[in-house]
């Protein structure tokens, strides 16, 4: 403030010596009859004169109600110019200079005491930096061409939002025989599942404006704000409708606020109840329907969920094979595809894989191809997209000595070998020892089929698996030399064995009973739950996971020499597919090398799918 008002005070004069001279009234019509006067600026507003001397000098002074003035200037040749304060832009802008400090001021104090007022409304919607106007992009109809021709392999998800768009279309139709037609659907799945995807087609289909907003961009540091954004996108709506409004990860506003432990959140909560007052709001026949996404249902305060809210449910799940294979008939529209490939065998090769990283497929398949100049993609573009799809890219930059590399090939070799060993396991796709992602190696499995639920057995192969590695560092190099490279391993076992333990009810001494709550933490530090059970829990995963641990030294160091062989033909060759893991082990021969440099490492890449079977 203090330099701003030093700032506007050169205009006056008087902090800067550059500036107009100022001159008596007196010494000023001396001057005047005397010839010396070139010309004088006289404004309406005021009584200050500005004029300059004959010798180019400028001055200022401050006349007197003197009608005789002007004559005088006239007659002793004076140029007289006369500012009628009105518009001119020199004086507006100076006013506003002058002014400004203290504007702002005032400004700053009406914000900030509006701000302290509506906290408990959340009013400062519009306010004067208009932090409450929601960051909506608003889609124009012709804008979402998304159509259900481009989601595939979720029918049933599709056939249960065609009616919302029939209703979006004509809604008299509806309206004529009473129905209603619900507010609020809730979209349930994993990310990249197509949820997005499916809500814009309804857009698209429908050719209504499309609104789209994260559950995350309503939490905002203001209290308040969250509230306000959340008002202004359904006014917004309501001028537009009919419309869809899509807010994705919902479940950043919408958790369940009975949580004293987590501790509450005011922002969060007054955002939830602008959004519940909104969709109470506006009849069920105004047209406009909310969608929202979220992977976390469970988490969901119960409030948002009831009649006339999101009170519709439809889950988007991972695509079977079948779907898959429409996913990527969607997706390679556009690619030229060589005669070799066969989408149907590569759909049967991706379980797990979600649309999104179908599509990320099928467009690291096209760059790679596009990369050596070929016309068309080929299979082998395909098999290599997969890796990286599945791996990450390769980090060739990252050098490993030779003892590095060994360690590692031991290690990897370890998770192989168990997991051609133990029952029930998902067949090894690739063993590598080039690093990835943040990974020195990796062992990636693959399930041969889509699968729904998981056995007991599998669990604990899945366990066994992951301990392989290190069991293979302690009876190769010692027990005193062991790495932390386990640490992945470690995280992936206890996770598995905890689960095991407090969600599915698979330890014996604890029996049929569930220990974690609805948003998925143990109950550890609760009430819920005794002290003396808490510590039973803790040592049933110890117990389970100590048992596979002997069970898994048990197998490597029964089939060392086996071990031995793996990781030898892994040091040699950098990555070895599943069948020649399996035919070294069977003490077959591998035919001659014929891998082919990854040449591209340096695209980026999607999420990992089937993280728990990467080890
Ligand atoms: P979500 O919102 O569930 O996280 P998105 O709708 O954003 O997932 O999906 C991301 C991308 O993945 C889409 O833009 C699309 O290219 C692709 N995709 C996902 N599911 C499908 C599907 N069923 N059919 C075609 N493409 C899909
Ligand atoms: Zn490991």
């Amino acid at each position: 403030m203090v330099v701003l008002l030093l700032l506007t005070n050169p205009f006056d004069g008087k902090l800067l010596s550059s500036g107009p001279k100022e001159i008596s009234y007196s010494s000023f019509i001396k001057a005047v009859s005397g010839g010396d006067v070139k010309e004088v600026l006289i404004r309406n507003t005021s009584s200050k004169i500005t004029g300059m001397f004959r010798s180019g000098k400028v001055f200022t002074t401050v006349a007197p109600t003197d009608l005789r003035m002007v004559d005088r200037f006239l007659e002793n040749g004076v140029i007289v110019k006369v500012d009628s304060g009105e518009s001119g832009w020199g004086y507006l802008i100076s006013a506003l200079i002058q002014w400004f400090p203290i504007l702002l001021l005032i400004g700053l104090m009406i914000y900030s005491s509006r701000q302290m007022q509506s906290g408990g409304k959340g009013g400062i919607g519009g306010g004067p930096l208009g932090i409450g106007k929601a960051k909506t992009k608003m889609f124009q109809p012709k804008k979402v061409n998304v159509t259900f021709n481009d989601v595939a392999g979720i029918d049933e998800a599709k056939q249960e939002l065609e009616e919302i768009v029939d209703f979006l279309k004509s809604p008299q139709k509806f309206q004529r025989l009473g129905g209603k037609i619900p507010r609020g659907v809730l979209l349930v799945g994993d990310p990249g599942n197509g949820k997005t995807l499916l809500a814009r087609a309804i857009a698209g289909e429908a050719s209504v404006p499309f609104y789209s907003i994260s559950g995350s961009d309503f939490v905002e540091v203001f209290v308040g704000v969250g509230a306000s954004r959340v008002r202004d996108m359904f006014e917004n709506a309501k001028k537009n409708s009919p419309c869809i409004i899509f807010i994705d990860e919902i479940d950043a506003v919408g958790r369940r606020r009975d949580n004293f432990m987590r501790g509450g959140n005011d922002e969060r909560e007054q955002t939830l109840n602008q959004l519940l007052v909104e969709m109470d709001g506006f009849e069920e026949n105004q047209g406009i329907i909310i969608l929202s996404a979220t992977n976390r249902p469970d988490i969901l305060d119960p409030a948002l969920l009831r009649p006339g809210r999101f009170d519709r449910r439809i889950t988007v799940q991972y695509p079977d094979m079948s779907g898959r294979e429409k996913i990527l008939t969607v997706h390679v529209k556009n690619v030229p595809l060589a005669h070799d490939v066969n989408l149907k065998t590569i759909a049967r090769g991706t379980p797990g894989f979600s649309g999104a990283e179908l599509a990320n497929l099928v467009n690291e398949a096209a760059l790679l191809a596009a990369r050596q100049n070929n016309l068309a993609v080929t299979m082998k573009d395909f098999e290599m997209a997969k890796d990286k799809v599945i791996m990450g890219a390769e980090r060739k930059s990252m050098s490993m000595t030779d003892e590095e590399k060994k360690f590692t090939a031991y290690h990897e070799s370890g998770h192989a070998l168990v997991a051609l060993l133990v029952p029930q396991c998902d067949p090894i796709h690739k063993v590598t020892i080039i690093p990835r992602g943040g990974a020195l190696g990796m062992v990636v499995r693959l399930p041969e089929k889509d699968k729904i639920s998981v056995s007991k057995t599998e669990l604990m192969s899945n366990i066994m698996v992951a301990m392989g590695g290190r069991a293979a560092e302690e009876l190769f190099f010692g027990e005193k030399n062991i790495t932390t490279g386990a640490s992945q391993d470690i995280k992936q076992a206890t996770k598995i064995a905890k689960n095991m333990i407090i969600k599915w009810g698979m330890s014996e001494k604890l029996g049929f009973r569930s220990f974690y709550d609805s948003e998925g933490y143990y109950l550890e530090a609760s009430d819920q739950i005794s002290q003396q059970t808490s510590e039973i829990i803790d040592s049933e995963i110890k117990l389970l996971i100590d048992n596979a641990y002997r069970e898994v030294k048990k197998i490597v160091t029964k089939n060392r020499d086996k071990l031995e062989i793996i990781a030898t033909k892994l040091i040699e060759r950098e990555t070895l597919t599943g069948d020649e893991v399996k035919t070294i082990f069977e003490g077959g021969e591998l035919p001659e090398e014929t891998r082919q440099e990854d040449t591209m490492s340096e695209f980026k890449l999607g999420g990992l799918p089937n993280d728990s079977k990467i080890v």
